[in-house]
This record gives structure tokens, sequence and C-alpha cells, in this order.
């Protein structure tokens, strides 16, 4: 039977009317393209470049404009060019290898885990976030948490570790930011539609949508469940927008951090009873849980809940379930960790601790701190877990004299609470030129373990190689940067003349893209805007900025620090120049962290707990500027002796390295006038002068460093080393203490 396609023009109305019958797109391929089904829906392919080359081979413009959505893609393009792809041999043999590759992939057993640790024998971790930020398509995250949770779940994947992962579909994402005239952010919301996304729903025992209930006040709310292949790894989004539901309860999942107070405590309990319970529908049952962040604390609850046994009390189920928890902690500023008032608590969750027989009085210290009245949600992981950590060794040492309040009888070096340093997964960050001298120098080792080890042999990258992929990597970046400028300028009505002009391409490229959070101090560079003014004359050594970044919406500080900067980009004499782009994203931070030369990190430390944007861009090459702070504290420690620097660590003196928790605002001018010199010294005195000391492009002084950069900081700075530490520190040892917790015998053989 000759298959029925989408005939294009299509409008995306007429495409979600066909789709309205069934609850995931039903994609019509020729025979012999079918095989790009599987290949749609498994998100390898966001760290697979030959998937990703094949779909664009489809049709390049669709690919761009669908925001590399391979399933909208298949959907819209015409039946002529997908017969034409069908005739055309060489494409049909690509795809076959593709799907080839990803067998292999999915079925292979060589993996690090089982090689390590032998076969999963039914373990089973389940990794819990509010947010997963794996591909631009699938806008579920906000920032680095996020992106970090989706880079742990590819590592986890390609490490072979036994791992699930609990998230919310939002069904609005997180907002998009635009950039007026004035340089004001405007945010708004388009709805992200699941049945065009490469996700499905998780079937039930009779073929119809999974659906989990859960306790939510005075009534029950529901929630369907989404699944969403990251390789081997199942991640399992709950969604409340079902029929099922009251109105009002909807709504709950609608937007990633978008509400008030009470929406965050309603999400919190969708992901953390919800999740637990969507596990069990799903039938995975987990030895060890991971709560990537106080968010899904009540996780452990539900989990409790689930282990009562007749006439025991929650507080001793709780006590046993902390044994099977790991939880980290992500940051040290206050915004970061949840506190609901405890009347609001108990609106939500009063009846569902009377049914566990759990006095209330007795519920709410576990969120009790010193600091706050209300219930804080780190506090509950804290206390119903036995394996915690910070996610950098600075980070650690503040997350215990933060903490130390929970354990009033140790000292601070005695409370337990680790660290485990972050990570980016390399296969997803690392441009296609470094990535071909990695492959050429490291081997095939470089995506597969990024080992240490291995990873030495970076050494022996011909430094003119290394230039020449940099500049290549540059270059194309200013392409992007260049229509992403010409985008935004037609969408303000604005002349774009000047846009295909903007950037040099053989200029030094420093870059600062991040979440513009007030803590992150953007603007630190405006602190002496002359010295800035002169870097960006000097015709002779060409510097050039871009900046990229959101502010929460409801962050008015952090959107003046956005107007500041967006000002300055737009004064005619600077902005071909010094840029901000707007809508910054993982799609935009891959740009960026691949073409830059620089990567600029000015956080007030030690509030940045980790920050990985730093990683990403020294794994392309990049030279890191950075305060001494989160994850740059300890590579500088470790390697700042070596002969050939690893990048600049911007250090005024002994303010630098004040562990200040009284709040961000404690002698914030003068530490902020002093980092900003040390910055301008280094750029002027340093930073310029070596990158331009060659005759052409990047000379041999600064391609050493950045081999040494690439050298000492990839084969550690990973997720799989990352995912490594947590099976070893974390994960194995708390299945190990879950499974000979006498209790949990007694109701395996039950
Ligand atoms: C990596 C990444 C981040 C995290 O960057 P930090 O260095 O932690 O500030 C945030 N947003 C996006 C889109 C990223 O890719």
């Amino acid at each position: 039977m000759r298959p029925v396609r989408l005939a294009r023009p299509v409008s995306l109305a007429a495409l979600f009317e066909r789709l309205m019958m069934t609850d995931s797109a039903v994609i019509q391929l020729p025979g012999a393209l079918s095989a790009l089904q599987m290949l749609a829906y498994n998100l390898r392919w966001s760290w697979h470049s030959p998937t990703r080359n094949l779909f664009q081979r489809i049709d390049a413009d669709l690919w761009r404009s669908t925001r590399h959505n391979p399933v909208r893609l298949l959907g819209e393009v015409g039946s002529d060019r997908l017969d034409a792809l069908a005739r055309d041999e060489a494409f049909v043999a690509a795809v076959r290898a593709a799907e080839a590759d990803l067998r292999t992939y999915l079925e292979g057993e060589e993996t690090w885990y089982r090689h390590r640790h032998g076969p999963s024998d039914g373990r089973l971790v389940a990794y819990f976030s509010a947010e997963f930020g794996i591909t631009e398509c699938l806008r579920i995250f906000s920032g680095g948490l996020g992106v970090l949770s989706g880079d742990h779940l590819k590592s986890a994947s390609d490490l072979g570790v036994p791992l699930v992962a609990v998230g919310l579909f939002y069904s609005e994402g997180y907002f998009l930011q635009h950039i007026d005239g004035q340089g004001n952010q405007r945010d708004s919301y388009a709805s992200l539609d699941p049945r065009l996304l490469p996700i499905r729903p998780e079937p039930g025992q009779d073929g119809a949508p999974l659906l989990v209930s859960f306790p939510f006040g005075d009534h029950e709310a529901h929630a369907r469940i989404w699944r969403v292949d990251v390789g081997r790894v199942p991640l399992y989004l709950l969604d409340t927008n079902v029929p099922e539901n009251q109105p009002e309860d909807r709504r709950i999942t609608d937007r990633l951090y978008g509400g008030d107070n009470e929406h965050r405590l309603q999400q919190e309990i969708v992901l953390g009873i919800g999740g637990v319970r969507a596990l069990r529908a799903v039938g995975r049952e987990p030895d060890v849980i991971h709560l990537n962040e106080g968010h899904a604390a009540f996780a452990a609850c539900e989990r409790a809940g689930g282990m009562i046994r007749d006439g025991e009390a929650f507080r001793d189920a709780a006590a046993r379930v902390a044994d099977g928890v790991v939880f980290t902690t992500h940051t040290p500023v206050a915004a970061g960790h949840d506190y609901f008032p405890l009347d609001l608590l108990e609106k939500y969750l009063g009846g569902y601790m009377w049914e566990m027989r759990e006095p209330w009085e007795r519920f709410i210290t576990l969120g009790r701190t010193t600091h706050d009245p209300r219930f804080c949600m780190t506090a509950l992981a804290i206390r119903l877990s036995s394996i915690r950590n910070g996610v950098s060794r600075l980070h650690g040492a503040v997350s215990r004299t933060m903490w130390q309040q929970i354990w009033p009888e140790l000292q601070e070096q005695d409370v337990p609470i680790r660290h485990i340093t972050n990570g980016v997964h390399l296969p997803t960050w690392v441009g296609d030129d470094i990535a071909r001298l990695y492959e050429d120098r490291i081997g095939s080792h470089w995506q597969d373990d990024c080992d240490e080890l291995h990873w030495h042999r970076a050494a022996h990258i011909p430094l003119n190689e290394l230039a020449r992929a940099r500049t290549v990597q540059r270059t194309r970046m200013v392409e992007r940067v260049r229509q992403y400028l010409a985008a935004e300028a037609q969408r303000r009505g604005e002349d774009t003349s000047w846009t295909a002009e903007a950037l040099d391409p053989e200029a030094l490229t420093i870059v600062f893209a991040r979440r513009f959070a007030t803590y992150k101090r953007a603007t630190l560079l405006f602190h002496q805007t002359e010295r800035l003014e002169k870097l960006l004359r000097d015709e002779r050594r060409p510097v050039q900025f871009i900046f990229a970044g959101k502010a929460h919406p409801k962050d008015v500080p952090g959107q003046a620090l956005i107007k500041e900067i967006a000002q300055f980009a737009r004064r005619p004499e600077f902005r071909d120049r010094f840029i901000f782009l707007e809508g910054y994203d993982v799609e935009l931070a891959r740009h960026l962290v691949q073409g830059a030369d620089v990567w600029l990190n000015v956080p007030l430390r030690p509030y940045e707990a980790s920050g990985t944007s730093g990683m990403k861009a020294a794994a392309n090459g990049a030279l890191n500027l950075s305060i001494p702070d989160g994850w740059w504290a300890e590579a500088w420690e470790e390697h700042n002796r070596l002969p050939e620097p690893i990048g600049w660590s911007i250090e005024a003196g002994a303010q630098a390295d004040s562990l200040d928790l009284d709040g961000p605002e404690a002698g914030r001018l003068e530490r902020d006038r002093a980092d900003a010199a040390a910055l301008y010294e280094l750029l002027e005195n340093e930073v310029v002068p070596l990158f331009h000391r060659g005759t052409d492009g990047v000379g041999r002084e600064w391609a050493k460093r950045m081999r040494a950069a690439i050298r000492q900081l990839g084969g550690y700075f990973n997720t799989h080393r990352m995912v490594r530490d947590y099976v070893e520190i974390a994960y194995l040892p708390a299945a190990a203490r879950n499974a000979t917790a006498p209790s949990n015998q007694v109701a395996s053989q039950a």
C-alpha cells in the first residue's frame, strides 16, 4: 500500500488535526527509509553527528527551522523529497548504517559499567530532576541544572549504567526571551505539543496511556507519562494536562519556574510523589533514588510510604529509605532552595501524612532549619538521604558550612556532605573540527570513556592543527552569529545590513554566556567603561565580545544587567564587535562554546557552585578567564603550577578568598571594583597581547596553552568521569546499604 504522506506546504494546524487522532505522530515513510522513525525517537542523535547529518540532508532549512526536531522534520517534509531520498542509494545506505550503529549502541554489552561492575542484576538507579536539558527542541530546562541533568543521562547511557530518570513535561516549557529596542527583556511562552516531539506516551497494560494518581490536598490529581529515550536511558516525564484532571490541575505542569510558590509546591508533589508512583506503574522499582536538587525530595517520602508495614511509623520507614537515597545540592544562593509556608504545605500534604499516621508536627521537623520558619526542601532532602554531595570541592566545603545546623553536634569538617565535581558530556559539546583532532590523536576513547589516562594523549595534537581547528570553529560561529543578529534585527524592524559584516573571524573572541543571576556579575566589565572602550577600539589587536543569557522573568535586577549590556551593544561604534544575543539556549550555547577563544566567568565567590559552560569551552580549546570559584577554583589549584598555564584566574588578593555567606551584598562594591581591576589587568597585559603575538591568527604560544588546557581539563571535567564517581561513591554504596537493611530483606522475601 502506498503510504499516505503530508504534502507540503502543510500548516501546523492541519498537522495537529491529523495527529489529534493519535497520541504520537504517525510518521509515514517510504519503506527504504523506515529506520528514520527509530532514529528520530531516540535522542542519541543529539550527540551522534552522523545521525544529525542525515536529518540535515533531508532538508537543511526545515531541520533548522524546527529547532532540530526530527519528528516535525519528518512530518512536514514533502513526500516528493522523501521519495527522492528513498531512491538515493547513498542516502539509504547512510540511514541503514545509522540504524545499525544505534542498535549496536543500544544492545552493546561492552560498557564501562559491565566491565567494571558486572551485569546490573536488576539493580536500578532512578534520577529525579525538575529540568532536563537534552536538546533544543525539548525546552524543559532553564539553565545549568537542566543541562547537567541531560548530560548525566547521556553519560549514564554511554557507560551502560542501569539508570532511569523522572521529570516533568512542561507544556509551555521555559520562557522565550526577546530583547526590545531599548534593551528590555520581553518574555513569552509557546506551547510544546508532545505529539510533535520525539517523545511517546507510555502505554499501560491495556495499551491505553498510563495515568498515575497522587494526593493533592482534598482530592487526587492525575498525570500521564511521556517516555523519552536518551540512548539506553528512559526518561519518564509527568504531565498533568489530562482531561481526567480538574481544570486548574491541568495547569500544574504548564511552565518551568513560571508561577508562584504554591505552583512550585504543586509541581514538586507531582515530581516527587507522582514520580515514584509513575516508576511503580511502569514496573521499575529502583534500589537507589538520586534527588538532583531538593525539588524532588517528596520522592523519599513516597518511598517511605510504600515501605510502611503494618503498624510501622513513617519515621522508621523514612530512616530506612534514606539508605537508598542520594542527594545532590547545587547552589549556595538562597533563591535556589525552596521554602514553603507550613500552612501551604499542610493544605496539600496534611491528608497524605495523616494517612501515613505521621503526626503533622513531627513531619514538619524534617524540613526545619535554624534560619527560616518555613519548610525547607533542601533540609528534607538532607534528612531523607544518606549520601549527600555538593558539585565542586569548594561547594562541598560551602555546603558543609551552610548545613552544619542539621548536625549541631558535629564539627564543620565532619558534616556528612561531600563533593562530586560536575562535568559536561563531551560528545554533545565538542565541535566537529576539534573532535576530528581528538579522534586522530586520542582515538575513539575520547568519547567512549573520556578517561584521563587516554586523554593525556592530547599532548600529541600538533599545535598548527589545533590553531587551524580553532580558527575554523570561530569562523563558523561568526557566521551563525551574523544570522542570529540579522533575524533579531528583522524581528525588531531594524536595519539588518550591518549584520553581514558584524564580528571579525580573526579577532580575539571573548564570550560571556550564562543565566543573568546577579551573583554572576555580567556587568563587571562595565566598572571602567573607558578601559573596555579602549580594548574595543584597538584596530591593531582586534578584540570582540559576545554576551548572551536570560534573567528569570521575576528577576528585576538581573534584567537591569541585560539592559545595560544590550544598550551598550547598540552603540553604533561598537555594535559590530560587542554583541548581546537573545534567547540563550543549548543551541546557541553550542555555537558559542565551540567558537570562543576566551570564556569569561566573573561570579561573586563562592556563589558559583560549579559552573559548567567553561568546561564545554575548554574542551573546544578556549582558555578560561575566570574568578577562582566553583570548578575553576579546583582546576586552577591543581594545574596552575604547570609550565604552560591553562588559562587565567582573576584574583584580587585576599578578598577573593573570603567564604562570606552573609549574603551577596556584603562588601559588594569593593569586591566588584577589585575584581574588575584584576580582570582588566589580565586582559590588557596578558590575554590580548598573547593572542596577537603571532602574525597569522592563533599564535604558537596561545596554541600551547590551548593544548595544555585540553590535556589537563578534558579528561576530568566531563560527565563520564562524574557519572563514574556517582556510581562508585554514591550509587553502589547506597544500593549495598539498602540491600542490607534488615527490613528490606524481609520485604524482598515476601
Ligand atoms: C552549560 C549551560 C549552562 C550552564 O552554564 P554555567 O557555566 O553553569 O553558568 C546554562 N545554560 C545553557 C544553555 C548551557 O548550555
